[in-house]
């Protein structure tokens, strides 16, 4: 298929309208063959970091960057790691609670506090797209993605649209039947954290305490997808601070575990599959490298390895099976541009549940209220309050 013809199909991807007023009929859809989406890699800008956030081992919020840890790899002159992932399984483990559906609330939380101050003011937040990174991450996968369906819940209100993932009732259904196996499996990715993060620039990790996954700390970044405006935020494992930039997101480290591979046709699937999410979860917020610990079947990592987020497409650019980040990249522009054009309505309290399965195109429904509004009333509350537009007078008491 050519370039032209391509194209011609993708300005076609639009959509009949139902009537309005059928509340949770399907309106449109959204084809995602990859086929359709291929063409010039399109415009997205550096993303720059506005600020962050901490979450602490009891998942509260706080403003800082309390929950940044340090890069500190093992030393290079021995024969290389011997971590036990396993060590501290179950009993040096504190999970996060995974029924509570957080939403965009700790997000929100830090927009409440420092929309006041975003460079480009109050008119840039009313142009802009609100989500987390691992929801782009989602949509940039999507045309490549053969297992997991996804759906995302969309509002405006005062402009902005706001993009915040369901739990579909099949990930929930997996998520309540995990097997033991794949319960130790995720520990095991937080210990490798553990081993190769420290809590202050220059110390060294201590794998003796707990693994605990309500601590976290995430970046908030702008940044520019075609003529969507972003801002969004993303988990950060850690920090090197041996960067050659030390300037966020530039000093920013993604961790990773996988299995030790010691056959061609599974490093191919490694590529196929696996860089593919390392690429796009890395690409979006900035993040210049992604480190690998690979385990042996006893949940020891013998070996690390450095992926350059930015070579990742070379070891699938000549595979006629591999992922092309212009795909990626286009279709996530183009579900942006069919949900900006979708959510007509300015309501906080309307959704628009976009869901999606393998094999089929982006469908969309329309909700009231509970279960799918996820703007908290606190949040909209207090944005009313003070509409930007409506101007501040001292009160006498001042
Ligand atoms: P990621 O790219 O998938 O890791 O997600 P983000 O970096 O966008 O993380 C956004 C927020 O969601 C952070 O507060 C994370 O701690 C949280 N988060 C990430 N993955 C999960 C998950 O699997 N389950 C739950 N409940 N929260 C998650
Ligand atoms: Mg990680």
């Amino acid at each position: 298929m050519d370039r032209r013809e391509n194209k011609r199909k993708l300005e076609n991807v639009e959509v009949e309208c139902e009537p309005r007023n059928k509340l949770t009929s399907p309106a449109s859809s959204l084809p995602t063959d990859p086929a359709l989406y291929t063409g010039p890699f399109p415009f997205y800008g550096r993303p720059s970091e506005l600020g962050c956030f901490s979450l602490d081992a009891q998942r509260q919020y706080h403003g800082d960057a309390q929950a940044l840890r340090y890069y500190s790899p093992p030393p290079t002159n021995d024969q290389g790691p011997n971590f036990d992932l396993r060590d501290g399984y179950p009993d040096r483990y504190q999970p996060r609670d995974e029924e509570l559906q957080e939403g965009l609330d700790h997000l929100l939380h830090w927009l409440l506090d420092h929309r006041g101050k975003l460079e480009g003011g109050p008119g840039w937040l009313a142009g802009a797209i609100v989500t987390w990174r691992g929801h782009l991450t989602k949509l940039l996968t999507t045309p490549y993605e053969q297992q997991e369906g996804w759906q995302l819940a969309a509002s405006r209100f005062q402009g902005t649209l706001y993009l915040s993932e369901v739990e579909t009732p099949a990930a929930r259904a997996q998520r309540l039947a995990r097997p033991p196996l794949l319960r130790e499996l995720m520990y095991m990715g937080y210990k490798f954290e553990q081993y190769m993060c420290a809590d202050k620039p220059g110390s060294f990790p201590d794998p003796s305490g707990e693994v605990n996954t309500n601590v976290a700390f995430c970046s908030v970044l702008r940044s520019r997808l075609g003529n969507h405006r972003l801002l969004f935020s993303g988990e950060v494992d850690c920090m090197d601070p041996r960067a050659p930039c030390t300037q966020p997101p530039a000093c920013y480290v993604e961790l990773k575990t996988s299995k030790e591979m010691h056959r061609p046709g599974h490093w191919r699937n490694f590529y196929r599959h696996k860089l593919l999410k390392w690429w796009a979860q890395s690409f979006l917020l900035g993040v210049p490298n992604v480190v690998a610990g690979f385990r042996n079947p006893e949940g020891f990592v013998c070996s690390l390895k450095t992926f350059p987020t930015m070579e990742m497409f070379e070891y699938v650019r000549n595979d006629r099976d591999g992922w092309n980040p212009s795909v990626c990249m286009n279709f996530c522009a183009a579900f942006l541009s069919f949900a900006q054009n979708t959510v007509v309505q300015d309501d906080p309290r309307l959704v628009y549940l976009f869901s999606w399965e393998p094999g089929s195109p982006v469908t969309v429904s329309k909700y009231q209220d509970a279960p799918y509004a996820f703007l908290p009333t606190w949040y909209v509350e207090a944005v009313t309050r003070d509409l930007p537009s409506a101007p501040k007078t001292p009160s006498p008491k001042d």
